[in-house]
């Protein structure tokens, strides 16, 4: 049997039903915000992440999916959306066009991880980008999006981790200070600690490893001591503003996230409901990337979120969700055309949905199954009524019915 690849999901009605209602509310709340849906390829050139995301990185490092095309150029699958965002900004040249551009993206990403619960090979995300300010008003516009996203989704016990990384070559020196104040302790790394600790310096401060956590707040150096007069005042004023927006959050040291381009704000939205993978977003200011790839010296900030974890927060990992408004029973396979013919002059009339059994099941059975499709109303058509012109409506929830003149059906549920 050929089965989908580890760390990869067959979404069935039951799972995509809730992620349309998920996406239809996104797109309604990010069109309330003022940012306009962007659609980029699912693969790009190898170079744009590694140029961008960074040689050094696990993503660029060990969790691409990248293949060689025929004509030789090296393509990848994306691994993350912010680099294929700025791509097409800096292509269409979108700072001619106006002076700010906010985008809003949802969509699949691959990366090659370990799969387990809440982490995926094929992932999708939901995310915004606003490019063209560099003020701090901007910040906390996007993590307020963040925060009132999971508030949308009934999603209580979350907290922001907000920090500073500074700008120019801050995040350097501030890594190999870091790099050298852990040397000392490098009895108790293992080998891929070591190596993150030679190469990515920062993403040590990731680690989820208790005596490595203890060893870093113990002896770390604060990347905030290193940051500059503005950007302390750049940070300071975005905390202001969520203050005044009453939105909580933590200033969290020892904050850095994994990718190369952030300076300044980064910040990350937890989930005490998710365990080992607790991260729900993360996001932050990305003020050198578009000139890095070849745009003007525009800034920009944003986040990326996890669907999968949402959904999981949510509780509706298992939520059984197929259902209807109205299913039209009938007893004989004589009068599946006029069942049908009905169920179309319902949904054209009404645009509630409608259903109709093509399995030839049982009076009964169908009733047993209009009520597991928690249907609000059975329509049941029966030979011998109908000869009088009549039907039967079926109220499931009170357990009452109506005789009606076929005639009058639509009217009858328009009065409903
Ligand atoms: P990142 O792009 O790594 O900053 O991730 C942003 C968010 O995407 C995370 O907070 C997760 O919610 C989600 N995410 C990242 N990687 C995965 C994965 N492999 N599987 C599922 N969700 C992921």
């Amino acid at each position: 049997m050929i089965k989908n690849i580890k760390g990869t999901k067959d979404l069935l009605p039951n799972a995509t039903y809730n992620l349309q209602d998920i996406e239809n509310h996104l797109t309604r709340f990010m069109h309330l915000h003022g940012y306009g849906e962007i659609r980029t390829p699912i693969f790009e050139s190898t170079e744009l992440f590694t140029r961008s995301v960074g040689e050094n990185t696990d993503i660029v490092n060990k969790e691409m999916y990248t293949w060689e095309d025929q004509n030789g150029q090296s393509l990848t699958l994306r691994p993350e959306m912010t680099a294929s965002v700025a791509r097409a900004y800096i292509q269409k040249q979108m700072w001619k066009i106006e002076p700010i551009s906010k985008y809003y993206y949802i969509g699949p990403l691959f990366r090659r991880e370990r799969p387990q619960k809440g982490r995926l090979r094929q992932f999708h995300q939901f995310g915004v980008e606003s490019i063209g300010s560099e003020n701090p008003e901007q910040d906390a516009e996007v993590i307020s999006i963040a925060y009132n996203i999971y508030k949308m989704f009934g999603i209580e016990d979350i907290s922001i981790k907000i920090n500073s990384l500074g700008s120019g070559n801050i995040r350097e020196i501030y890594s190999n200070d870091l790099k050298e104040s852990l040397s000392n302790f490098k009895d108790s790394f293992s080998d891929s600690e070591l190596k993150r600790l030679e190469q990515n310096p920062l993403r040590i401060l990731d680690s989820k490893n208790e005596k490595i956590i203890k060893i870093i707040n113990e002896n770390a150096p604060n990347i905030f001591d290193y940051i500059s007069p503005t950007d302390k005042k750049h940070f300071e004023s975005v905390l202001n503003i969520l203050d005044t927006m009453g939105i909580p959050y933590v200033h969290d040291n020892y904050l850095v996230r994994g990718l190369d381009y952030y300076n300044q704000t980064v910040f990350e939205v937890i989930s005490n409901k998710l365990g080992g993978q607790d991260a729900l977003c993360g996001g932050g200011r990305y003020d050198k990337l578009i000139s890095q790839l070849g745009g003007e010296d525009i800034p920009a900030v944003g986040f990326a979120a996890g669907m999968e974890r949402l959904i999981i927060a949510m509780n509706l990992e298992n939520n059984e969700s197929t259902s209807t408004d109205i299913y039209i029973i009938n007893n004989e396979i004589s009068l599946n055309g006029v069942s049908m013919l009905l169920a179309d002059n319902i949904r054209k009339n009404l645009g509630v949905a409608v259903y109709v059994d093509t399995l030839r099941r049982s009076l009964k059975s169908q009733l047993r199954h209009s009520n597991k499709m928690k249907s609000k109303f059975s329509i049941i058509l029966d030979a011998k009524t109908l000869d009088e012109n009549t039907v039967c409506i079926k109220n499931m929830e009170k357990n009452s019915q109506d005789i009606i003149d076929f005639n009058n059906v639509v009217s009858y549920f328009e009065s409903e």
